[in-house]
């Protein structure tokens, strides 16, 4: 796919023209603190704005609205005449369009898809409203909270990773010969974004996506609270394994946990799953 890679001072048709058609047919991720913060914009809980609006183990919204643009469904959350019934929560995803955001080199880069700036097939109208640099419209949509949430979500992403090496490499099972434990990572990777939250045990899958955290304030409390949630809970479970069995349903499933949780910033979990395999063939 073509990208075009934007320089923040780089001056687009970037305000929008509220025609809501970029609310219809998409594809939003959730990462567990938009989960949270959606929920109460919704005045839900997380657990009840998840089983009624969002699917693939509760990291992408449903588009199960009304087909009101190019025959493709409306976002759960869009309302007709309206817009979005959730803006001061909606997720980063929605703050960036039609902007997309790369992490490469541990630098942010801002990216459009194909040649041509999309909105101008959709939404023509909006070469006819003032133009803003992307810095100005990331300002606007005031992402740097949510673009600080998806950084500290991708570093919990490699900690889980991590401990499913660690579970393979330090416990002697590699160096029993298994080679099980890697397959099973790289088939998790494979999945289907339907399949692999099926894979994972309910409680490790309420733990990732609806922890019990009392107050959200912002995404680096959340997730810090969040990972030690799921740090107290993987030395509970995996602090004292002894069988080659035991290490490999625990690797396993800690690396498909880390594979759910980097669907959930939009990371791609083959290249992913690939690339942490090929990383421990090198190790053996
Ligand atoms: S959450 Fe709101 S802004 Fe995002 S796609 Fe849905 S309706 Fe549109």
């Amino acid at each position: 796919m073509i990208t075009t890679k934007l320089q923040l001072e780089d001056s687009l048709p970037l305000t929008c023209s509220r025609a809501g058609t970029c609310c219809h047919g998409k594809t939003v991720f959730l990462n567990p603190w938009e989960l949270a913060n959606i929920s109460k914009e919704k005045k839900m809980t997380p657990k009840e704005f998840s089983s009624e609006f969002c699917e693939w183990g509760g990291i992408k919204l449903k588009f199960n609205g009304e087909s009101q643009f190019k025959n493709q469904s409306a976002c759960s959350q869009y309302i007709e005449n309206f817009g979005c019934s959730v803006h001061l929560g909606r997720p980063l995803a929605c703050r960036l369009y039609p902007l997309g955001r790369k992490i490469q080199n541990e630098e942010a880069h801002y990216i459009h898809e194909g040649k041509e700036f999309p909105c101008l097939a959709d939404c023509p109208t909006v070469t006819e409203l003032p133009q803003m640099t992307v810095g100005e419209y990331l300002k606007d949509q005031s992402t740097k909270t949510y673009e600080s949430g998806q950084d500290i979500y991708l570093e919990l992403v490699q900690q889980l990773a991590d401990i499913a090496f660690e579970l393979y490499l330090d416990s002697g099972l590699a160096a029993s010969g298994n080679k099980t434990t890697i397959d099973n990572w790289e088939k998790f990777g494979l999945l289907s974004p339907e399949e692999l939250p099926k894979s994972i045990r309910e409680d490790w899958l309420k733990e990732l996506i609806i922890p019990e955290i009392k107050e959200i304030k912002n995404p680096i409390e959340f997730a810090t609270a969040h990972s030690q949630i799921l740090f107290g809970k993987a030395q509970t479970e995996f602090g004292s394994l002894t069988t080659l069995d035991e290490l490999e349903n625990a690797s396993t499933l800690i690396m498909a946990v880390a594979l759910q949780l980097a669907r959930s910033i939009g990371a791609d979990a083959k290249g992913l799953s690939e690339h942490w395999v090929e990383t421990a063939k090198g190790h053996l």
